[in-house]
C-alpha cells in the first residue's frame, strides 16, 4: 500500500521511519518532509495547509492512508475534507481536533466530564479577568485560548505579569484571534507526563508513557520550546497512575467527545501534571508530540500500520501494542538563539559518523538541503534519538550521537532524561 505523511519535523520523520518499516507498504510519501524524510520517502512540495493540493495529491497518487503529524491541518478539517472524498485519513475530524485547538473548550469539557484538571476561568473582557486574578493570587497561569505554537501560555508570578499578559492577550496585540478569550488557571506543582493514546472513539489503546522537556535551558530552567528533548519510559507514570489516567481521564474523555456529538478518532494526547498520587490534565493535543514521537516510535515493536488503519477505520478492536523492553532518549539539538530569533544556513557536520552508530537515529526537524548540503533551517534542527536497556545507557548513546554532530552556535541540553535516573 502507498502512504502519505503530513509534516515536516522530527514527528514526522519517526513516523515515516516507523511506516516504511512495514511489510505492508510499498511506497511512503511526506508532505513536505524534509532533508532527513528525502532518504527514506518521497518527499512531496506541498504545504501542510493545502487542504485541495493535498487531497488531490492522494487521489491522484491513489493513496492508501493519509497520516497526520502537526495541529494545524487537524484544525482546518484535513481529515473531514479527505472523508468527504472516500479517502482513508488517520486523525481527528475538525470538531475533535477542536480539543487542542480551543483551551477554553477542553477546559469546559474536562469540567463537564469530571477529568481532574486546575481549577480555572474563561475571560473576554479585562475586568472580571484582574477580578479574577486578585481573587485566586499569584502564581497564576494565564492561557491564550486558541493555537499560539507553545507559546500562549504565560506563568506569571507577581500581579502586574498576570494582568500585563491578559491585556497583551485581550487587546489582540499577542496572538491576535487566538487570544481573543483567555484561560486564566490555577498554577500547579509537580512532574509533567505526556500520555497518548490511540481511539476509536470507543476502544482506547496507550502508547507507552514519555517525558518532555519543554524549557529551553538546563534544570528546566529558560522561556519554553517546542520541546528539547524526550525519553520513554517515564518512571513518573507507574501502574497505579498508568490506571488512574486510563480511568479518570482517557476513559471519561473519549466518552464525553462521544456524548457531545464529537467522535474523537486518532491519538490524543494528554499532559498531565502529576504530584504524588494525585494526576491533573493540564492540556490536551490532537497528534502526537513532538519530540515524544520520536523515542516512542523507536520503543514500538508491532507494526505501526495496521493500528493506524484501524484508526482510520473506526474500529480498534483486537488490535494490540507490542513495546520493545529498552529505554529511548531523544536530545533535541537546536539552532542557537531559539526560542526567541535564531540564524538558519549553518552547515550541519557529522550526520554520517551518528547515521553509523547503533541503535541510534537522528531524525531532522529544521533542516534543508543547500548546495547538496544540509544545512539548518529551523529552531529545532535535528531529534538524535538512542535506545538503551535502561534510560542511562539510552541517555549515554543519545549524547555519543550529539557530539558527532555540529554547526555553529548549536545549542541542546544536557540533561535530558536525568529526571528519570533519579527515581
Ligand atoms: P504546547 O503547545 O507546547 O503543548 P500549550 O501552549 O498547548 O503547550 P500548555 O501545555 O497548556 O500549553 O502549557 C504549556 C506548559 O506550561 C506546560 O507544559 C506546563 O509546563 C506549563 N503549565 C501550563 N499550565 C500550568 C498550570 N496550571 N500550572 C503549572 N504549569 C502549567
Amino acid at each position: 500500500m502507498k502512504v502519505l505523511v503530513i509534516g515536516g519535523g522530527g514527528r514526522e520523520h519517526a513516523l515515516v521511519w516507523k511506516i516504511a518499516q512495514s511489510p505492508l507498504v510499498s511506497k511512503v510519501y511526506c508532505a513536505p518532509g524534509n532533508p532527513g524524510i528525502g532518504l527514506i520517502a518521497e518527499n512531496v512540495s506541498l504545504a501542510v495547509d493545502d487542504l485541495d493540493g493535498l487531497a488531490a495529491f492522494a487521489t491522484e497518487q491513489s493513496i492508501d492512508l493519509t497520516v497526520v503529524g502537526p495541529e494545524l491541518p487537524l484544525s482546518l478539517g484535513i481529515v473531514d475534507r479527505f472523508e468527504e472524498k472516500g479517502l482513508l485519513i488517520f486523525g481527528a475530524r475538525r470538531n475533535a481536533a477542536i480539543i487542542e485547538a480551543s483551551k477554553a473548550f477542553s477546559k469546559d469539557l474536562m469540567k463537564k466530564y469530571q477529568v481532574p484538571t486546575a481549577a480555572y476561568d474563561v475571560f473576554t473582557e479585562v475586568e472580571p479577568a484582574v477580578a479574577f486574578i486578585d481573587r485566586v493570587g499569584v502564581p497564576i497561569v494565564v492561557k491564550a485560548d486558541g493555537l499560539a505554537a507553545g507559546k500562549g501560555v504565560i506563568i506569571a508570578h507577581t500581579r502586574e505579569e498576570a494582568v500585563g499578559a491578559v491585556m497583551d492577550m485581550l487587546s489582540g496585540n499577542a496572538f491576535g484571534d487566538a487570544g481573543s478569550r483567555v484561560v486564566i488557571e490555577e498554577f500547579l506543582t509537580g512532574e509533567e507526563a505526556s500520555f497518548l493514546a490511540f481511539t476509536d472513539g470507543k476502544n482506547i489503546i496507550p502508547l507507552a508513557s514519555a517525558q518532555d522537556h519543554k524549557a529551553v535551558f538546563d534544570g528546566d530552567t529558560g522561556p519554553n520550546t517546542g520541546g528539547m528533548g524526550a525519553y520513554s519510559p517515564a518512571p513518573v507514570v507507574t501502574p497505579a497512575i498508568h490506571d488512574k489516567v486510563m480511568a479518570e481521564v482517557m476513559r471519561r474523555t473519549v466518552d464525553g467527545m462521544a456524548a457531545e456529538g464529537r467522535p474523537y478518532r486518532g491519538v490524543l494526547y494528554a499532559g498531565l501534571m502529576i504530584n504524588g498520587d494525585q494526576v491533573k490534565t493540564l492540556e490536551f493535543n490532537a497528534r502526537f508530540g513532538d519530540p515524544e514521537c520520536q523515542p516512542l516510535l523507536m520503543r514500538m515493536k508491532s507494526d505501526i500500520v495496521p493500528v493506524l488503519l484501524a484508526v482510520a477505520r473506526g474500529d480498534l478492536s483486537g488490535i494490540e501494542l507490542e513495546w520493545h523492553d529498552m529505554a529511548a532518549v531523544c536530545v533535541v539539538m537546536a539552532s542557537g538563539g531559539y526560542p526567541a530569533d535564531y540564524r538558519k544556513g549553518d552547515e550541519i557536520r557529522g550526520l554520517e559518523d551518528a547515521a553509523r552508530m547503533e541503535d541510534l537515529f537522528v531524525f531532522h526537524a529544521g533542516t534543508s538541503r543547500k548546495n547538496g548540503r544540509i544545512v539548518t533551517s529551523g529552531g529545532r534542527v535535528l531529534g538524535v534519538t538512542a535506545l538503551g536497556a535502561t534510560v542511562g545507557e539510552a541517555i549515554d548513546r543519545a549524547y555519543r550521537g550529539v557530539a558527532a554532530i555540529s554547526w555553529d552556535g548549536v545549542h541542546y541540553r544536557k540533561d535530558i532524561g536525568a529526571k528519570a535516573l533519579t527515581r
